[in-house]
């Protein structure tokens, strides 16, 4: 059975189609060889043993009601001569010819001897008759006939035939018998191969199924394997090796789908963009390590801030993060970058390069805004780094905020806020 399995989807169906066309032939084939050995043996019996037992009879009957009883009827004058005449000729034809047809049959040699001998007492007692008819057409009269004679002759002829009768009714007997018997051996052997054939096409059928049901789990296993690969490769694609953030390919998927939706929507849209002030002197006096860790720290402030599942959180490359939140009016992101601001403050990382704070700090440019069809694709980036600017002009450590989004406008002190 490894051939089977060895066998690809397509094959073990063409095996399967291929396995029941052959057993549903072999089945047929077996079928009409037995209902012909069945006719066969009904052929046999019928023309073997019953047919024959019918033409004797007829024969006997011949002898008694149509010689015999036309002779009695012309001895006693009951019957016109020319009547007894066509009778007699009449039923020594019939005698004839069932005979010749009887001898015709298959004899087995058992009983051509005494088919034989039958045969003889019959052409015997037909030429009495003939004698008889001959005596009548010469005009004799039969008054005279000796009825003994008559009757002695067709007495004997009619106990060789009873013989054969009864020979010939034993014989279909036990040809009877014989034929029940086939019947019945032929039913059981037919059960039993067609009881064979069908298990063994079940057990097939059944180890065909199975192998074709694990190839399915197998390529079930496959695909899901596929699907978690690949969503492991979409993620990887997506994320930044070294904070765990959306990376910056993210960022720009993430930012055209979301603006759409506020655009579509007529919804506030916020786009921060973050900067780690003084970030080379840090690295130039702790290191990259050091800095790299930085970087993490504050990615991690920006994940503890940023909770909700439309906030989303980028590492747009070296030490700038942007933030984009829907739903979330000026205020409320205003407070949110001041908490930002204030968390990376508090993590106390040392910086004592920064002419700003003892500790590593950011600056944030925000652009907040309720989004409509007129607002251009680029300006929250650029408003934002505009801000950013801002805030790293104005001291650093802070966030600076605007809902202006036209395009080449002059920052107006009320639209700025300084943290
Ligand atoms: P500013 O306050 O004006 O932003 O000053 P800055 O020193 O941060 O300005 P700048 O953008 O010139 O410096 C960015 C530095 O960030 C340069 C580089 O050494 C550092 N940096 C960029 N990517 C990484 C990184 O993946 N790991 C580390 N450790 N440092 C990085
Ligand atoms: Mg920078
Ligand atoms: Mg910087």
């Amino acid at each position: 059975m490894q051939f089977i399995e060895a066998l690809k989807l397509r094959s073990k169906l063409l095996f399967l189609f291929i396995l029941i066309t052959l057993g549903l032939i072999s089945v047929g084939i077996m079928g009409t060889s037995y209902i012909n050995a069945m006719k066969k043996n009904i052929d046999s019996l019928y023309f073997g043993s019953l047919v024959p037992v019918t033409e004797l009879d007829d024969i006997l009957q011949t002898y008694h009601n149509e010689l015999a009883a036309t002779i009695y009827k012309a001895s006693r004058q009951e019957i016109s001569p020319q009547e007894s005449i066509a009778r007699l000729q009449r039923g020594l034809k019939v005698i004839e010819k069932r005979w010749k047809s009887y001898a015709s049959h298959y004899k087995s040699a058992d009983e051509i001897d005494y088919v034989h001998y039958t045969g003889f007492e019959i052409q015997k007692t037909n030429r009495y008759f003939q004698r008889v008819l001959k005596a009548i057409q010469n005009g004799k009269d039969l008054q005279n006939i000796s009825i003994a004679t008559l009757e002695k002759r067709v007495e004997f002829v009619h106990q060789v035939l009873q013989k054969l009768i009864r020979y010939e009714v034993n014989i279909a007997n036990y040809e009877r018998k014989k034929f029940l018997q086939n019947y019945n051996s032929m039913l059981f052997e037919i059960g039993v191969i067609l009881s064979i054939i069908i298990i063994g096409i079940l057990a097939i059928l059944y180890y065909v199924f199975k192998s074709i049901q694990a190839d399915q789990t197998k390529l079930e296993l496959a695909t899901k394997k596929l699907k978690i690969a690949n969503k492991k490769l979409e993620n990887a694609s997506y994320t930044d090796s070294l904070t765990g953030l959306h990376n910056r390919r993210y960022f720009n998927f993430i930012y055209e789908r979301e603006l759409k939706r506020a655009k579509r929507n007529h919804t506030y849209i916020t786009f921060m963009m973050i900067d780690i002030d003084f970030f080379k002197q840090y690295n130039d006096t702790y290191g990259h390590v050091e800095g790299d860790f930085a970087l993490k720290s504050v990615a991690k402030v920006l994940k503890d801030t940023l909770k909700r599942p439309s906030d989303y959180v980028f590492r747009l490359g070296g030490e700038e993060f942007g933030v984009l939140l829907s739903d979330t009016d000026e205020t409320h992101s205003a407070r949110l970058a001041r908490e930002i601001c204030d968390a990376v403050r508090a993590r106390e990382l040392k910086h004592e390069k920064s002419s700003v704070c003892e500790f590593v700090t950011i600056s944030i440019g925000v652009v907040c805004c309720v989004a409509d069809e007129a607002l251009n694709d680029e300006i929250l980036i650029s408003r934002a780094d505009e801000m950013l600017y801002a805030a790293k002009e104005s001291g650093r450590d802070r966030y600076i905020i605007t809902t202006n989004v036209c395009e080449a406008t002059t920052k107006s002190v009320e639209e700025i806020f300084i943290a």
